[in-house]
């Protein structure tokens, strides 16, 4: 298969494991996690395990795992996404054409799967999202799906002290909520939560040590299988077993890889976008000889384990880059910057979208002063062949920066 065969994301994932990577059983042995998650979990299911769909902000999963149930990422259905599932929100459900094309593939998808025998039919969704996602919450409770949600969890900047122990504290209620959605009681089982959150800090530390080693080795992973490693870390591909020694292999490969068979040039970007789907940006960044070697969501933070499991989960998500206001994530961009010594920031958003419209606006003006260029790209969130648009201007944007 080589690239413009690719029409879809299920492709692209197999000619970049096969003929991009095909010398790295690391990479194939992640991309094919990624490939097989949503299926897999759906299968567990049906076989009687217990799974849910679920947010990934860091504070659910390790929640859920400790709970023995499987959460199943639901921006992770974008990836079979199209047509039928945005035509089925647009003229089943009303949403205006203009609204998010993820919340549209998402909601399409689960009317599609809302029939199926061995469905699974229980979401926990979070009100902080957004408001099409509001919408899709109450939508789909229509269609036999159990809601709940989570309140609004945000730190304006300059909330610290009392105010922040207070927003922690109400957190943990929240969590507490959540509990009892999952089980039906409100208590936690603390030993299993700390396992959970040992686990996450040990493979938040060994996905920086790649990281740190892509900067030796930039194109040894290129753009998607780096994009996906950092989705694995937010769910572990419902097997965390199997996503741990995916990652434990690529450092091993990592550091026994020649320096000699890299390509000398190199030109170091941050990716300020979602972890998401447009392959085809993907693509033209690797082609341009760009790498992705800077994130807005770079694992920097590890959970606390000074303080009770579920203060930890609450204050990492407090103290993190997605705390709420942007300022938060404009500062970890700013430290990848330096981190990986970038030449520019590709900025990335779904079309539709206003929250990171607005966000994207004020870090292309914040960096564009102190001299680092941007690109703004809008995609959609369905698969589809590369957007030749999108392609053309990332491609012309990287040449621009070599
Ligand atoms: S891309 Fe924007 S509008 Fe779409 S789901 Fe995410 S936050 Fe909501």
């Amino acid at each position: 298969m080589s690239f413009k065969d690719v029409e879809k994301q299920l492709d692209y994932f197999r000619y970049s494991r096969d003929e991009v990577h095909g010398y790295s059983k690391a990479v194939g042995n992640l991309l094919d996690l990624s490939i097989h998650y949503v299926p897999d979990a759906e299968k567990a299911f049906a076989e009687g395990r217990e799974a849910i769909w679920s947010g990934i902000n860091g504070w659910e999963i390790p929640l859920i795992y400790a709970n023995g149930i499987i959460p199943v990422s639901f921006s992770e259905m974008g990836r079979f996404a199209g047509v039928e599932a945005i035509t089925i929100a647009e003229d089943h459900y009303q949403f205006p054409q203009e609204t998010c094309s993820m919340v549209k593939c998402v909601v399409g998808e689960w009317h599609l799967r809302k029939d199926q025998a061995a469905s699974i039919k229980r979401v926990l969704g979070s009100s902080v999202a957004c408001e099409p996602y509001n919408m899709a919450w109450e939508i789909i409770k229509k269609d036999g799906y159990e809601v709940y949600n989570i309140d609004v969890m945000y730190r304006a900047p300059g909330v610290e002290g009392e105010r922040l122990d207070q927003l922690v504290e109400f957190f943990i209620e929240q969590i507490h909520g959540v509990q009892a959605w999952l089980t039906g009681s409100r208590a936690i089982n603390e030993p299993k939560l700390k396992v959970e959150i040992e686990r996450k800090n040990r493979l938040l530390t060994k996905v920086r040590r790649i990281l740190d080693l892509r900067l030796k080795h930039p194109f040894y992973i290129r753009s998607l299988p780096t994009i996906y490693l950092l989705n694995g870390l937010n769910t572990y591909f419902g097997k965390p077993e199997e996503f741990e020694a995916a990652v434990d292999l690529l450092i091993d490969e990592l550091e026994n890889a020649k320096e000699e068979n890299e390509p000398r040039q190199v030109i170091p970007l941050v990716w300020v976008g979602g972890t998401g789907q447009e392959f085809g940006v993907y693509e033209a960044i690797d082609q341009a000889g760009g790498a992705l070697l800077g994130f807005r969501n770079v694992p920097f933070k590890l959970y606390r384990e000074d303080v009770p499991p579920v203060e930890a989960l609450a204050r990492y998500m407090f103290d993190n880059q997605n705390a709420g206001a942007s300022i938060y994530v404009q500062q970890v961009v700013e430290q990848e910057i330096e981190k990986v010594k970038a030449r520019g920031l590709i900025l990335q958003g779904v079309l539709g979208c206003s929250y990171s419209t607005i966000a994207r606006e004020m870090w292309r003006e914040y960096f564009h002063q102190k001299g680092i260029p941007s690109i703004n790209l809008e995609g959609t969130f369905q698969f589809g062949a590369p957007s030749g648009q999108l392609v053309t201007r990332t491609k012309a944007f990287i040449e621009m920066l070599s």
